[in-house]
């Protein structure tokens, strides 16, 4: 049985995110979205408001299950009997970054290996970021999220 997990800030979880969780969900046994527990002041939901967002866009998928970490990931795979990390992949950019965090985890736990899922096309640009930054404008994000998550977007920027 191979569990893998899919970590990240999910500040929210949007499509792009959705689709990656998605698609390693059908590769492997279980797949953990494992939430970073950042500092509250860095983001714009907390913890459990990210982890209950990415609850609801993934409750249709039987193999995921949803926790929030904190530490390194590769710490957390390991405490946890996990040996595949899954990244989303963007562009060049996003590969040149992960690739130097990919190295550096190799060197601190060279059992666990980072599997990449290229997005797909549609969420090619789509990155938290630009979300936050248009739902904060009132702009059309209907097409970026759950219908529940656009709700939690838009009484955030009330
Ligand atoms: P970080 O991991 O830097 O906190 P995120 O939480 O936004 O950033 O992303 C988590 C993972 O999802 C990363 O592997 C990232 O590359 C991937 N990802 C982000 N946006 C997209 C997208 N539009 N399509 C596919 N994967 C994405």
């Amino acid at each position: 049985m191979t569990r893998a997990i899919y970590p990240g800030s999910f500040d929210p979880f949007h499509h792009g995110h959705r689709d990656i969780a998605r698609r390693a969900a059908a590769l492997f046994d279980e797949l953990i979205v494992t939430v970073f527990d950042a500092p509250a002041k860095r983001l714009l939901f907390s913890t459990d408001e990210r982890i209950q967002l990415a609850r609801e866009a993934l409750q249709d998928v039987q193999n995921i299950s949803i926790v929030s970490y904190s530490g390194l990931t590769v710490k957390w795979a390991e405490r946890h009997g996990v040996r595949v990390i899954v990244r989303g992949l963007r562009n060049v950019d996003d590969l040149s970054f992960e690739s130097r965090i990919d190295m550096a985890n190799r060197y601190m736990a060279p059992q666990i290996e980072t599997c990449y899922l290229l997005c797909s096309t549609q969420y090619a640009y789509l990155s938290s970021t630009i979300l936050k930054e248009v739902a904060s404008l009132d702009g059309d994000i209907s097409g970026w999220v759950t219908p529940h998550t656009a709700q939690a977007l838009r009484r955030r920027f009330a």
